[in-house]
């Protein structure tokens, strides 16, 4: 085996999202089309570079005020990840304001300075958008997460509904292979 493949696998394996078989796959569609990646981190590398996640929402942006942040809206969607995010959010109608958790491990929830930082930064969003009524938890039930939901219930203006996924999902399971309507029409019938 080559050791310069083996070099530029274990250097990717360093990275969060690459586990040894991405990262061999990595290299082998990057061996399939050399010149087309190539131009493609040469051309994007600069704009990456400016893309930063938002202090307050944690989506991606690249302005001063992010979209996001800036948008009225009755209702705040609360999602783990951003593969969450991106697999649900633009099949639900309407999903308007979004927060992103940022927990990719069930132990992140247990971790105090993050859930304090994560619940700050809910309040910070519910207080500039002043319209807030309802905040939806596109979140598989855990018992983790519920650590979650209980603190900010108890922290929120109680006008706020709290509308979570019904346990008829089974703990844990990964809500971004469900139909996106059918986990909000399960939300809304145990509203
Ligand atoms: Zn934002």
């Amino acid at each position: 085996m080559s050791k310069d493949y083996l070099k530029v696998i274990n250097d990717l394996m360093e990275l969060k999202f690459f586990n040894k078989k991405n990262s061999e796959f990595f290299v082998f569609s990057f061996l399939n089309e050399k010149q087309k990646y190539e131009e493609i981190f040469s051309k994007n590398l600069e704009r990456l570079k400016k893309l930063k996640f938002c202090s307050k929402c944690n989506l991606i942006s690249d302005l001063e005020k992010c979209d996001n942040c800036n948008l009225k809206s009755e209702e705040i969607y609360i999602f783990e990840d951003f593969s969450d995010y991106y697999s649900l959010a633009s099949k639900i109608e309407n999903v308007e304001k979004s927060f992103i958790l940022n927990i990719y491990k069930k132990t992140d929830y247990l971790d105090k300075n993050k859930l304090n930082d994560l619940i700050l930064k809910i309040e910070g969003l519910i207080n500039e958008n002043k319209i807030t009524k309802k905040i939806i938890f596109m979140i598989s039930p855990s018992f983790e997460s519920q650590i979650l939901k209980e603190i900010l219930r108890k922290k929120l203006n109680k006008k706020i509904i709290f509308n979570e996924i019904p346990l008829g999902i089974p703990l844990n399971s990964k809500i971004k292979y469900y139909d996106a309507n059918l986990l909000k029409e399960l939300i809304e019938k145990n509203e």
